[in-house]
């Protein structure tokens, strides 16, 4: 349990003492990490600091309805802004990531900041050299259920109010795939349940967040599932591979792949799933398991990636069809069982 109320005291005193802060978001950011951001945001302006949501890229679409989205500082659009609110921060908040690098191109900036560091996330493996404070629970199913925790014991639970309630439950509710996985525990329902108690509408967000997709997100699942899934039933694992001409096709969207990986995991027999992207000077890797085996471990051991035990992330910079054949070559080998 890493709420104590030493940590508690620490976290306000933090607050209290510093005006600039800045609640940092990771690269491709998700629902998660913008919804955490902009729920403590909110919650700190209300108690009179300055306080902005850096991100590096762009929000994606889907979660455009979010209460304070409009306000978010993409490094990619308004890099200079971006970076200058970290460096002249007094305080800096790393919502769901572990360490600097997950934020791409303010990585450098941060790691020169001389503000006080705190981290509020569920990722294995925090960077504890580099925070002065941590809030780190790989048992969370989300940050945004962390951040509901901590703010509930804290002096800012009074400013809690429906749009942040929304904004949480929306993390909460993207990271455990819409209560499906990550979920196990009765704190997470209780934590929706709390909730909704504060004004949010579940149906309605749902919704907003999973009936709300555009036409080439679909078009490039059907593609993606028609034409470029491999499938190998002999070691319960499946993966697409999609080239940038694949992805450009379709729009290229921030979040346009966002949740395909899923599909492959979801074949029966299957136990092992990744999605590759062909970007730019490299090649994105998605990794889910369902189970015992560790994503989390293979992505850090041959991917320069990490996550969660099922969930995980990691890069490759040889070619996509090089970086297929390493993985063919892997699956043979690692012997995953379902
Ligand atoms: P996704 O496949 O949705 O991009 O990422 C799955 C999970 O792994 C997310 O929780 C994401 O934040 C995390 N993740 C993705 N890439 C990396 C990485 O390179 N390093 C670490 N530590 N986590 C990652
Ligand atoms: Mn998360």
């Amino acid at each position: 349990m890493t709420i104590t109320p030493n940590k508690i005291l620490k976290l306000e005193q933090y607050i209290n003492d510093a005006q600039k802060i800045v609640l940092i978001c990771h690269a491709s950011p998700d629902a998660d990490t913008i919804g955490s951001a902009l729920a403590f945001c909110n919650i700190l302006k209300q108690y009179g600091k300055e306080a902005v949501v850096v991100s590096p890229n762009v929000v994606p679409d889907f979660i455009n309805f979010m209460a304070g989205v409009d306000e978010v500082i993409v490094d990619d659009n308004q890099g200079k802004i971006a970076k200058k609110s970290i460096k002249y921060a007094d305080l800096l908040f790393a919502m769901d990531f572990n360490a600097p690098h997950r934020t791409s191109n303010l990585e450098q900036v941060m790691k020169e900041s001389r503000a006080i560091k705190v981290l509020i996330d569920h990722h294995l493996f925090p960077d504890e050299e580099y925070f002065d404070l941590l809030f780190s629970e790989p048992g969370k199913s989300s940050t945004s259920e962390l951040l509901f925790d901590i703010l509930n014991v804290s002096i800012f639970k009074k400013y809690i109010n429906t749009d942040i309630a929304t904004n949480i439950f929306v993390g909460l509710m993207t990271d455990t795939g819409s209560f499906a996985y990550s979920c196990d525990k009765p704190e997470t329902f209780e934590t929706a349940a709390a909730l909704i108690r504060h004004g949010v509408k579940a149906k309605e967000t749902h919704d907003l967040v999973y009936n709300n997709n555009s036409v080439a997100r679909l078009q490039i699942l059907g593609d993606s599932i028609a034409n470029r899934l491999r499938i190998f039933p002999e070691y319960h694992a499946a993966y697409f591979a999609l080239n940038s001409d694949d992805i450009t096709k379709y729009g290229n969207a921030e979040g346009l792949t966002e949740g395909i990986v899923n599909y492959a995991l979801s074949i029966k027999g299957i136990c092992f799933a990744a999605l590759l992207t062909e970007k730019d000077d490299k090649i994105k890797m998605s990794f889910r398991s369902k189970g015992t085996y560790s994503v989390n471990e293979f992505a850090r051991n041959h991917f320069q990636g990490g996550g969660h035990h099922n969930a995980a992330g990691g890069k490759s910079f040889l070619s996509l069809e090089e970086t297929t054949k390493k993985l063919d070559k892997l699956l043979a080998k690692i012997n995953i069982e379902c």
